[in-house]
């Protein structure tokens, strides 16, 4: 195993801004901010805007004034404005490969991979405006039509996260956008520039009218300052948030008080099935990219592997060997995988379930010792039902894989499925309408049969079930951003019955 600690030299391109991107304007400079340091090496990566209540207010008023001529928008005319916003990605794609790298602590390999997801989502929303608007309903009333069709909600406000933060960030603003609504986001305070304040500079460049698109950010611990002018305000008809289910249940209970609909983005704890028919080969190259993209810290990384005894050996043979060969260190170094954890609580958490796990009799099969922030790629097996790790009650949001051997398919599946989450799973078997047959059974939002758990296309409707939330990524996301405005024309008298 490689560790890798040289840091390559550090650089002023992605120091953070230290503004609010209000009504097209970036605000606030000189006014309070907070620091934002590399997870790596704890270096100043650069100050950030600390805003609170007034910014909130100033920006959904900004975004309730820009919907109605949003909404309103020629088809055509959004769609160059998304077209033009892909081309600017991917010019600036070395730019935000290192942002999210000193920022998140992204590797190259993820980074690239939200760059072209981010691309391609904006591509393919940008013709969406030119989808039948609705449909001509026929109705038992003699010369009565009535028409269905659907209207932007107004306001969504969106909460983006730190770990997959650029692309996260746009499926969070982006397809409410495209469906006609303007947004105000609140990025991570982890990651304020690659979760909010770079698509704000991107969608300025690409000519976005101003006030359709609105960022305040805060320092840790101020978020609620900001959500709660979220709840407060009449003009904002959704709150779209991708974080924790802890988290989500204090906002769910805001939401309810103020009766505002909630589109879920949460946790997963995703499980793979290696049937005895399996392609070992192929089961390993997909449980290492699904359980350590981006160190473990996304909501599909895949966290239990159940694979058939007749298996076991040779794939957990493979696996280890595989996943030893990737480079741990700075993730500037193109060639490293594993770049650094999110902060000291994260490498906490990991290292006192791995901890708990061995003190419970699992094996270590690989990995375990943190250096720094750099945590290895860590596999156990023979681990105890009762091992925190292995439960399924909680995700442990970090490179920590748990590995069970199986004899009876149906009693792993079972297993399987003994998690209040419902994400993502993936089924590796040769014969497919045996992973079909069992695939239709998982009360999960998405199962692959041989791909990774982390099988995400831009197009795909990616979202959970259970406490993984609800809302589906895609086009899909047409029924959580609009809602359905049903219209009758009568060409007769009425009848009445008094
Ligand atoms: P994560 O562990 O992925 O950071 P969290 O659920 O802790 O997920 O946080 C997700 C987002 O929710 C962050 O942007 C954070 O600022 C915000 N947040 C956390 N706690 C609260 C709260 N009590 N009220 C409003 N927002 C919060």
């Amino acid at each position: 195993m490689t560790i890798s600690l040289e840091t390559a030299a550090s650089t002023n391109a992605s120091s953070v801004v230290s503004s609010h991107f209000i009504n097209g304007e970036w605000t606030d400079a000189g006014g309070p901010t907070f620091p934002v340091h590399n997870p790596l090496n704890g270096e100043l990566v650069g100050e950030a805007a600390a805003g609170g209540s007034a910014e909130a207010r100033a920006a959904v008023e900004a975004a309730a004034a820009a919907f109605p001529a949003w909404a309103n928008l020629a088809p055509g005319a959004r769609q160059l404005l998304f077209l033009k916003a892909a081309d600017i990605v991917e010019r600036r794609t070395e730019e935000l490969v290192e942002l999210m790298a000193v920022e998140g602590g992204a590797s190259r390999a993820f980074s690239s991979f939200q760059i072209r997801l981010s691309a391609a989502m904006l591509r393919q929303a940008a013709g969406w405006g030119y989808l039948p608007a609705g449909d001509v309903l026929r109705s038992d009333v003699p010369g009565r039509t009535a028409t269905v069709t659907r209207k932007p909600l107004g306001v969504v406000a969106g909460f983006t996260p730190w770990n997959g933060a650029f692309y996260l960030a746009w499926r969070t603003f982006l397809l409410p956008m495209a469906f006609g609504n303007t947004t105000v986001i609140k990025p991570s305070e982890l990651a304020p520039r690659s979760a909010g304040l770079v698509h704000a500079e991107i969608l300025e460049e690409a000519g976005f009218p101003a006030g359709t698109f609105n960022v305040v950010t805060h320092a840790p611990g101020e978020a609620p300052a900001i959500s709660d002018v979220f709840f407060e305000s009449p003009a904002v008809r959704c709150i779209n948030f991708t974080g924790s289910d802890r988290t989500a249940r204090i906002l769910g209970a805001q939401a309810g008080r103020a009766l505002k609909r909630m589109v879920l983005e949460l946790g997963g704890f995703n499980p793979v099935l290696i049937l005895d028919d399996a392609d070992v080969e192929e089961s390993i190259r997909a449980v290492t990219f699904g359980a350590f993209l981006h160190q473990g810290q996304v909501c599909m990384n895949s966290r239990k592997v159940y694979v058939h005894s007749s298996l076991h050996d040779e794939f957990v043979a493979g696996l280890k060997a595989r996943v030893e060969t990737l480079k741990i260190g700075d993730p500037r170094d193109p060639a490293v995988i594993i770049g650094p954890l999110i902060n000291d609580g994260a490498v906490e958490q990991i290292a006192a379930r791995v901890q708990d796990a061995l003190d419970r009799g699992a094996a270590l099969v690989t990995g375990g010792t943190a250096d720094g922030r750099l945590y290895p790629p860590t596999i156990l097996s023979h681990v105890p039902a009762d091992a925190i790790c292995s439960t399924g009650a909680d995700e442990t949001f970090g490179p920590l894989l748990v590995i069970e051997a199986f004899d009876d398919a149906e009693e792993a599946f079972r297993a399987s499925q003994n998690t209040p989450f419902g994400l993502s799973a993936s089924i590796m078997t040769r014969n497919r309408a045996r992973g079909l047959d069992l695939a239709a059974r998982f009360d999960t939002g998405i199962i692959h049969i041989n791909a990774p758990t982390m099988a995400s296309e831009a197009s795909l409707p990616v979202g959970g079930v259970k406490d993984s939330g609800w809302g589906r990524s895609g086009y899909y996301a047409i029924e959580d951003f609009t809602e359905v405005r049903l219209t009758t024309v009568s060409r007769e008298p009425g009848r009445y019955p008094f």
